[in-house]
């Protein structure tokens, strides 16, 4: 029934969130002088949020977001040195080792002799071909698609130009909002796999829809075999 497995990449193939988190807290104590934690994770959210539309997904955009957090928080007064930390935070960032979750591996070395297998990740190009490259994993996949945007629109295209019915492909993924509730609108199946962290923007209410949840990556081949 099943004959295509979309895998989501950051925070369900690889470690990310938990990079953002770390560089966030480096953030927060170079600003502790001007502002308080909460109020400046509210404000960077803020910032992020409007830069999206702008800057889309990724971390050249969350590093611009923290500058310009910086520079309101301080009126302006924030020191050129400090920006060039931020500007290395991001950079120490994109040159992070890729950090494979565990069982990751296996499991999906297993499951591309049985099935199609295609990396659907959203964000900066570059960074997320370089990731995929450092990932070791892309020989195990069929294609590798890199969009802007996870929504129904999107995933349609990409079930399209590989010739997938909905019904028979399901989306494994992290996040409710891009890799679960998109995928279940088109029809298709999915199982969300929570990492540690959630990124605020990415939160979202469980569908009443029927999907799947699993605690690791582990019990994904023996709930594919039952479907
Ligand atoms: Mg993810």
């Amino acid at each position: 029934m099943i004959d295509t497995i979309g895998f989501d990449g950051d925070d369900t193939l690889w470690h990310n969130e938990s990079l953002f988190s770390m560089t966030q807290e480096r953030f927060r104590a170079l600003l502790a002088h001007a502002a308080d934690p909460a109020d400046l994770d509210r404000r960077l959210l803020e910032a992020e949020r409007a830069n999206l539309a702008v800057y889309g997904y990724g971390i050249k955009g969350f590093v611009l977001s923290m500058i310009e957090t910086a520079i309101s928080v301080t009126d302006g007064r924030v020191p050129a040195r400090d920006l060039q930390s931020l500007i290395d935070f991001g950079k120490a960032m994109l040159d992070h080792p890729v950090e494979l979750l565990p069982g990751v591996a296996e499991v999906v070395d297993a499951l591309s002799r049985r099935y199609r297998l295609i990396l659907i990740t959203k964000g900066d190009l570059f960074d997320q071909e370089s990731k995929v490259a450092r990932s070791g994993l892309a020989g195990r996949f069929d294609a590798v698609e890199i969009v802007s945007e996870k929504d129904p629109a999107s995933y349609r295209r990409v079930l399209d130009r590989h010739g997938v019915a909905a019904e028979r492909f399901v989306m494994v993924g992290n996040s409710i909002r891009s890799d679960i509730l998109p995928v279940l609108a088109l029809g298709g199946h999915a199982v969300h796999i929570p990492y540690a962290i959630t990124w605020a923007h990415e939160e979202a209410d469980p569908p009443d829809a029927h999907y799947r949840r699993l605690d690791s990556v582990h019990d994904l081949p023996p709930l594919l075999a039952s479907w």
